[in-house]
């Protein structure tokens, strides 16, 4: 789907939080004085938001949302009194206790003119939305898209001083080069902080912006100088360890985990103790490249999670063939079991010969055994899930 590749390009999804955005969302509420404002991409199965004032969600399953029309229509959407509208009334966002009434939404369009998102004003009251709202939040979703261009050239994340996902992916790609050709060892650690919800959810954002720095000085003062350390998302940072075995790198990231475990940050209450896990793979074919280290690294962090969280993993210990690459995607998927009775719908991020990472809104009812189906390569496979967590599942074929 060409949309889905549009998105993949922006490489955007789950990316930190970002001030800009931020301050994009609060005008919104302020121009129109409505309690909601959102940016947002939309992938195979869900609406992430890149920025969200006036809710307390990260992401809802794309089939329950208003946005999904936006898509559809290729058009804006707006929605005076979601209670006299067919394609609302039921909705739970209408009936329940978030009671939605007003929604106004404007495609995020990228200069190819794919839409990969919305921009989007919502109100708890009813309310009228005339030609010049339109224009004004047209021109905010225009706003948007120039910031969302102009993040893509930065090169450091200003929370942490980590490189952004796209700058650690490009210096990792650069070694990896090298080091195949020097035929030399590389590794790559993926270290996702435990519980990271609950810091923020108990003692407010701030705090949890506190640890994230401290979890990034801690990592950054174990390793090299000059090791890639790079944000992947929220709470989530990878290392780039080039001439170091796997042994090894499973040293280092001991090293790393009792770091983080040893720290603590201040609060007014109490100290706020952190733990992660980490998951580690090496370059073992020629070829390969950081999509495939990372979801290597990744699959074995789900791993740790799965197990007990605090721990570290490497990919080896799966026991799942990886001579064949994983590559990077964004496609439509659905998860098919209980005799062909029961569909979720999911987006698969990696994929390989042997396997396939995804992610879906809960795995929470999803069997270790099922079939998955890739909607637009008419692909159907038997799969084992060999990782897991809340929103991930890592999978072998077969
Ligand atoms: P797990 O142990 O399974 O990893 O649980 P978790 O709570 O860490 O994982 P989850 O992915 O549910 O939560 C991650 C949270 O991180 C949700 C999001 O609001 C928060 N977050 C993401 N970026 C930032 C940021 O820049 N600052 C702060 N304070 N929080 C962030
Ligand atoms: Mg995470
Ligand atoms: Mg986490």
């Amino acid at each position: 789907m060409v949309r889905l590749a549009a998105l993949e390009e922006l490489d955007l999804l789950e990316t930190p939080r970002d001030e800009g955005f931020e301050r994009l969302v609060r005008l919104i509420k302020e121009i129109f004085a409505v309690e909601i404002g959102i940016v947002s991409l939309i992938d195979a199965h869900r609406q992430w938001y890149k920025a969200c004032s006036g809710m307390g969600v990260d992401e809802v399953p794309r089939q329950d949302t208003f946005c999904r029309f936006v898509l559809d229509d290729e058009a804006p959407i707006i929605v005076q009194d979601a209670t006299k509208d067919s394609r609302f009334a039921q909705n739970s966002a209408v009936t329940g206790e978030a009671h939605i009434r007003f929604y106004a939404g404007v495609p995020l369009v990228t200069r190819q003119g794919h839409i990969v998102g919305t921009v989007c004003a919502i109100d708890r009251r009813p309310r009228s939305f005339d030609e010049r709202d339109l224009s004004i939040l047209k021109e905010l979703a225009g706003a948007a898209m120039d910031r969302i261009e102009l993040v893509q050239h930065a090169t450091t994340d200003s929370l942490t001083g980590a490189l952004t996902r796209r700058a650690f992916k490009e210096e990792a790609d650069r070694l990896i080069a090298l080091a195949v050709r020097h035929r030399q060892d590389l590794s790559c650690l993926v270290l996702d902080i435990d519980h990271f919800k609950a810091v923020n959810d108990t003692f407010g954002h701030a705090c949890g912006d506190q640890v994230l720095q401290r979890v990034a000085s801690a990592c950054q003062s174990e390793i090299r100088r000059g090791d890639p350390f790079g944000r992947l998302g929220g709470e989530e940072f990878a290392v780039l360890l080039p001439s170091v075995d796997s042994d090894t790198a499973l040293a280092a990231a001991q090293r790393l985990r009792a770091a983080i475990s040893s720290q603590s940050v201040m609060t007014s209450s109490r100290p706020v103790n952190t733990t992660a896990s980490i998951g580690v793979s090496s370059l073992s074919a020629a070829g390969e490249n950081i999509e495939t280290l990372l979801a290597q690294a990744d699959a074995a962090m789900y791993r740790a999670k799965q197990t007990g969280r605090n721990r570290c993993i490497a990919w080896h210990a799966l026991g799942v063939d990886g001579s064949t690459p994983r590559r990077r995607v964004l496609k439509a998927g659905s998860i098919i079991f209980d005799n062909r009775r029961s569909v979720i719908e999911c987006t698969i991020k990696t994929l390989g010969e042997e396997g396939a990472g995804l992610t879906v809104s809960n795995s929470i009812d999803i069997p270790t055994e099922f079939i998955l189906a890739i909607r637009g390569d008419a692909f159907e496979i038997n799969c084992r899930v060999i990782a897991r967590d809340r929103q991930h599942l890592e999978l072998s074929f077969g």
